[in-house]
């Protein structure tokens, strides 16, 4: 995807680039995404937070109630308030908005998750796995992306 790394909110005062492919990008159908966006599901760009340059603005940080009576924070251009991407506990890892990107052609689900609430005219293909809640990240993600996640994971007294 790499000509396909830049996106930004709908004014344009929030720009950004991933610098590198994400970790992995989750299709989320669950009822937070559905409300949030207003839509069907969520198309999330896992990838550390390092990696999300900011090219123009500061997105503006939100917290919204979770079903769960958690808190996500979503990240919103000050301006437009687009939602251009999330935090889900770790503040190392970021949930990208792929429909915030310039080319959202570029990027595809390596999984659906949550989809015990997918709405029942949306056809999953056979070719991409698909959960009724969660995964595990271990059987599903690629070795560099497990290695990367274990990078920012590790604790940051360990000189090992
Ligand atoms: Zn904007
Ligand atoms: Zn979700």
């Amino acid at each position: 995807m790499s000509a396909a790394r830049e996106g930004g909110c709908a004014c344009g005062a929030v720009r950004y680039r991933l610098t590198s492919d994400p970790l992995f990008t989750n299709c989320c159908h669950c009822l937070n995404c559905q409300r949030q966006t207003g839509s069907a599901f969520v198309i999330n760009l896992l990838i550390e937070a390092d990696r999300v340059e900011l090219l123009a603005g500061a997105p503006q940080p939100v917290d919204v109630p979770r079903d769960d009576g958690s808190k996500q924070r979503i990240f919103r251009c000050p301006t437009c308030q687009v939602a251009v991407f999330s935090q889900y506990g770790r503040p190392e890892v970021r949930f990208v908005r792929g429909g915030t990107l310039d080319q959202p052609s570029g990027v595809a689900p390596d999984v659906h998750i949550f989809t015990r609430s997918k709405l029942s005219w949306i056809t999953l293909p056979d070719s991409v796995p698909a959960f009724e809640v969660y995964y595990d990240i271990k059987a599903l993600w690629p070795a560099a992306s497990l290695e990367r996640l274990e990078a920012i994971m590790a604790p940051a007294n360990s000189d090992a």
